[in-house]
C-alpha cells in the first residue's frame, strides 16, 4: 500500500511548537503548557490565522533552544481548539490533532519558528482491507486490552473507542497516545504512513511494554507481600502483647529480674554463679522474639530445676531397714543379709564412699524392687535409668546447648526428677551398655561412678559442675559377662538366682497377689485366687526364673476379675482350677519341648542363659558322607570348640567307646542346637555333645530322664562349670531329678534349696566314662 495511493497532500506554512516528552496523534486531543517565548509567538500567530500549527518532536527535551537538526522534521498539524492564560505567564493549550505533516523546510524568525510542511490527509474509503491489516489490526486490539488491563494507571473504560474504531490508521495513533513513549518511537510511529507498517511497530512496542508491566507487578506482589508479612507479625506481636497483659505475665525486665533472684537463692559457688548469671544477662539483651531467647530460658529453667542443696535426711537403722526388706520380699534371706552389710558400712565410713553394689540376676527376680527398698531404709529417693541401647555417651552427658534441641543428658534429668541431691539412683541393666562412633558411655558412667571426680559432673548442657557425691549409686545386671571390666571393678556384686517354684508360690501368695488386689481397689474378699491356680501359671504359664510374667498375670487376671464384678454387679469372685482359662486364657506351655522318651543322639544339656537356667536339647545326626561335621542351631564359638573337642576325644577313644568303622572318614555328623535360649556361660556343653555324638554313632539311646552340664578335656575329664544352681532348678522346673554334674561342683549343690536338693538325685563326676555310662542306656 503506497503513500501515494491513499493519501492527499497539502502545502501549508505553518507556526512551529517543539514538543518534548508529550506527544500528539492525529484524532487525539491533549492539552500542554507551553512557556518558551519561541513557542508562545507561535501560538499567538496560529490563533490570529487559522488556528493550525505545527506539532513536531524535539530529539533531545532537555535542549532549551532547538535547532533545525533538533527536530524530528515529521510531525503533526493540529488545530488548538482552547488556550488559558496562567498566572505564571504560560499558557496552557488544548490542542486536537488533525493529519501528520512533513517539513520541508523550517525558518527560524526572531519570534517564532515557521515551517513549509506538507499535510497528509486520507479518506477512509481509500484504505483497502487486506487480511494482513485486519490480522494485525486485531491483534493489537488484543495487546491493547492486555496493556490497559494490567496497567494500574488506565481505567478499563479507555478501551471503548479503541473497540469501537473502525479506521485502522486511526486505530494505531489511538492506541499510540495511551503508550508512554521515548522520542524515538514516537517519531518512528508518526514517521510511518504504511498503515499495516505502524500497526506491527505498536504490536511490537505493545509487546515490550506488556513485558515491563508483567515484571512490574511481579515485582509489587513482592514488595507487597513483604509489607503485607511485617505488617502481619507486627499485628500479631501487639496481639501476643495484649494477651500476655491479659494473663498477667510479667514484663521482660520481671523475668530476668527474676532468674536474677532466683539464681542467686540457689546458692552455688562464685563461678558457676558468675556463669549463669551471665546467661541471665545475655537474656535481658535480647529481644523477646529472638530464637536465643528461648534457648536461654530453657538453659535457666533446667538450671534452676535442678536440686542443688536439697538434701533428704539418710537413716541407717539396721533393723528397721530389715523389717523394710521383709516386708517388700520374701525369701533372699543371703541377699537382704549383704543388702544390710552393705547399709551398715555406709553408716560406718558415712562420707567415705564404699563400692557400688551391683544386684546381679535374670529378670524378675526383685532386683529393681530391693534397690527401691534400699532407698527406703535409708530415707532417700529412688530414680530408675535403663542403660539397655545407651550408646551415645551424649545421652549420659548430654548436648551443648548451642546444638537445636540440646538437653541435658540422662543423670541431670533424672537428678531433676529426684528433686534431691542424694537419692538411690539405680542403673539398671548395666550390662547392655552399648558403644559406638559416637562415644563410649561406659567412660562417661565411670566418671559418675568415681568417687574421686563426682562431686564435681559436668553436663555438657548444664555446663557448671554438679555433685554427684551424696548419691548412692546401685546398679542391676543380667550378667557379669559383658559389663566393661573398668566399671566391674568398682562394684560389689550380689547374685540373685531364680526361684523355685516353692519360691515363686509363696512370692506369688504372700506378695504379688495381694500387691495387685491393692492396686485395682479391690479387697482379699472380693477375689479369690486358689493355690491350685497359682501353682498353674507358675508351671503352665510362664517358665522364667523371675516372676515377672507371673506378676503380669496374675495383674490379667485381676483386671478381668475387676470387670466382671463391675458388669454383673457380683460380690466376689474365686479363680479355681476349673474357670483359670476365663480369667487368663488357654495353656501356654506344655512339656512338649524337652524328649518325652529316651532316643538316639538326644541329650539334655544344661544351660545358663542371660535369663536364667534352661534345658539346651541337643540333637545329633549321623549320615553317610565324607567325613564333615556340621553344627547348627543357635551357637556361639565357644559351643563350637566344644563340639570340636567331642569329636576329638571319641576319634582317640572309639575302640574303647565300641564306635566301629572310619566315621571322620565316611559319615557326616551333624549337631543342633535349639534355637531360643542363647548359653551366656561359655564352656559347659562338652559332655552332653560327647554324649550326644557317643549315642549316635554307637546306635544306643540315652536316657531322656537325665540333665547334664560340664565340660571336657581332650583327655575326657570333665571340669567343672558356673551357674549350678539356676541350671539345676531349671532342670527341676522341667521334673528332670537326675543330674550330672562336674564332681568339682560339689560344693554349689549347697546353694540350691533344700527343698529341692531333696527331691534330686546328682551324679558328680569326674571324667567322661562315667557320663556315659549312666546316661546311655545298654541296649
Ligand atoms: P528385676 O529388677 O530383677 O527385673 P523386679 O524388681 O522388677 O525384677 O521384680 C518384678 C516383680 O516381682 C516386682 O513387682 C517385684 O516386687 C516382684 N518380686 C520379685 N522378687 C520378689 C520377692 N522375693 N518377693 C516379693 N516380690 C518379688
Amino acid at each position: 500500500m503506497g503513500i501515494d495511493t491513499i493519501y492527499n497532500k497539502k502545502e501549508l506554512k505553518l507556526p512551529v511548537i517543539p514538543m518534548r516528552g508529550i506527544w500528539i496523534f492525529p484524532h487525539t486531543v491533549i492539552h500542554f503548557d507551553v512557556g518558551r517565548e519561541l513557542s508562545l509567538n507561535a501560538l499567538s500567530e496560529a490563533m490570529v490565522h487559522d488556528s493550525l500549527i505545527f506539532l513536531c518532536a524535539q530529539k533531545d527535551p532537555a535542549t532549551e533552544n532547538p535547532v533545525v537538526d533538533e527536530f524530528y522534521s515529521t510531525g503533526i498539524v493540529a488545530e488548538i481548539k482552547q488556550t488559558l492564560k496562567l498566572p505564571n505567564g504560560n499558557m496552557r493549550v488544548l490542542v486536537e490533532g488533525i493529519s501528520r505533516a512533513r517539513a520541508k523546510e523550517f525558518t527560524f524568525g526572531e519570534k517564532l519558528i515557521e515551517a513549509e510542511v506538507e499535510e497528509f490527509t486520507y479518506s477512509l474509503e481509500d484504505i483497502e482491507r487486506t487480511d494482513d491489516l485486519n490480522a494485525i489490526s486485531r491483534l493489537v486490539i488484543n495487546d491493547a486490552k492486555d496493556y490497559v488491563g494490567m496497567n494500574p494507571n488506565m481505567s478499563n473504560e479507555m478501551i471503548m473507542p479503541i473497540l469501537e474504531q473502525d479506521d485502522p490508521s486511526r486505530l494505531a495513533d489511538v492506541i499510540a497516545s495511551y503508550i508512554t513513549l521515548e522520542p524515538e518511537d514516537y517519531f518512528n510511529i508518526v514517521n510511518e504512513f504504511d498503515i499495516y507498517q505502524r500497526l506491527e511497530l505498536i504490536h511490537s512496542i505493545l509487546l515490550k511494554e506488556i513485558e515491563y508491566l508483567k515484571i512490574e507487578e511481579k515485582i509489587n506482589q513482592k514488595v507487597s507481600k513483604q509489607i503485607n508479612k511485617n505488617q502481619r507479625e507486627y499485628y500479631l506481636k501487639e496481639q501476643l502483647q495484649a494477651i500476655r497483659e491479659e494473663l498477667g505475665e510479667e514484663e521482660d525486665e520481671d523475668i530476668v529480674f527474676k532468674y536474677e533472684e532466683n539464681i542467686k537463692k540457689l546458692k552455688l559457688n562464685k563461678k558457676s554463679e558468675e556463669h549463669v548469671l551471665k546467661e541471665v544477662k545475655r537474656l535481658s539483651n535480647l529481644s523477646p522474639g529472638s530464637p536465643d531467647t528461648n534457648v536461654i530460658r530453657s538453659y535457666l529453667d533446667e538450671v534452676l530445676s535442678l536440686p542443688w542443696k536439697k538434701t533428704t535426711r539418710e537413716k541407717y537403722d539396721i533393723t528397721e531397714a530389715r523389717d523394710i526388706l521383709d516386708e517388700d520380699h520374701y525369701g533372699l534371706d543371703d541377699v537382704k543379709e549383704r543388702v544390710l552389710e552393705f547399709i551398715a558400712v555406709r553408716k560406718m565410713t558415712k562420707g567415705l564412699k564404699g563400692p557400688i553394689l551391683c544386684l546381679v540376676g535374670p529378670p524378675g527376680v526383685g532386683k529393681t524392687s530391693i534397690a527401691k527398698s534400699i532407698a527406703r531404709a535409708t530415707n532417700r529417693n529412688f530414680v530408675n535409668m535403663r542403660l539397655g541401647g545407651v550408646r551415645d555417651e551424649a545421652e549420659i552427658r548430654g548436648h551443648r546447648k548451642t546444638y537445636i534441641g540440646a538437653m541435658p543428658g540422662r543423670i541431670i534429668k533424672l537428678m531433676e526428677e529426684a528433686k534431691s541431691n542424694n537419692p538411690v539412683f539405680l542403673l539398671d541393666e548395666i550390662d547392655k551398655l552399648a558403644s559406638d562412633f559416637r562415644g563410649d558411655p561406659a567412660s562417661a558412667l565411670l566418671e559418675v561412678l568415681d568417687p574421686a571426680q563426682n562431686d564435681s559432673f559436668v553436663d555438657s548442657y548444664i555446663e557448671i559442675p554438679y555433685d554427684l557425691s551424696k548419691v548412692m549409686f546401685l546398679t542391676t545386671a543380667n550378667s557379669l559377662n559383658t559389663i566393661p571390666r573398668a566399671l566391674l571393678d568398682r562394684m560389689e556384686v550380689i547374685r540373685i538366682s531364680g526361684y523355685t517354684e516353692f519360691e515363686k508360690l509363696n512370692i506369688a501368695e504372700k506378695y504379688l497377689v495381694p500387691k495387685q488386689i491393692k492396686e485395682h481397689g479391690l479387697t482379699e474378699e472380693q477375689l479369690i485366687i486358689t493355690k491350685d491356680v497359682l501353682k498353674k501359671m507358675i508351671n503352665n504359664y510362664t517358665r522364667e526364673s523371675g516372676v515377672r510374667n507371673l506378676e503380669r498375670l496374675i495383674s490379667k487376671a485381676v483386671r478381668k476379675s475387676v470387670m466382671e464384678l463391675v458388669e454383673k454387679d457380683k460380690k466376689c469372685i474365686k479363680i479355681n482350677a476349673k474357670n483359670l482359662e476365663k480369667y487368663i486364657g488357654n495353656v501356654k506351655i506344655v512339656d512338649d519341648d524337652i524328649p518325652k522318651e529316651d532316643m538316639i543322639g538326644v541329650v539334655n544339656g544344661l544351660a545358663w542363659t542371660e535369663v536364667g537356667g534352661e534345658i539346651l536339647t541337643i540333637e545329633t545326626n549321623i549320615m553317610e558322607g565324607s567325613g564333615k561335621t556340621q553344627l547348627t542351631g543357635m551357637l556361639g564359638d565357644v559351643m563350637k570348640e566344644s563340639a570340636m573337642a567331642a569329636v576329638s576325644y571319641i576319634r582317640s577313644n572309639q575302640n574303647r567307646l565300641g564306635i566301629k568303622g572310619e566315621f571322620y572318614k565316611d559319615k557326616d555328623i551333624h549337631i543342633h542346637f535349639p534355637e531360643g535360649a542363647v548359653p551366656k556361660d561359655g564352656p559347659s556343653a562338652g559332655v552332653s555333645i560327647t554324649t550326644s555324638l557317643v549315642s549316635a554313632l554307637t546306635g544306643k539311646k540315652v536316657r531322656h530322664d537325665i540333665a547334664m552340664t560340664g565340660e571336657i578335656t581332650l583327655r575326657g575329664r570333665v571340669l567343672p562349670i558356673g551357674g549350678v544352681k539356676e541350671k539345676v532348678l531349671a532342670a527341676n522346673r522341667y521334673n528332670i531329678k537326675n543330674i550330672i554334674l562336674p564332681k568339682a561342683n560339689e560344693k554349689d549343690i549347697e546353694d540350691i534349696p533344700e527343698k529341692i536338693r531333696k527331691t534330686l538325685n546328682f551324679n558328680l563326676v569326674e571324667n567322661i566314662d562315667e557320663v556315659l555310662e549312666i546316661a546311655i542306656r545298654e541296649p
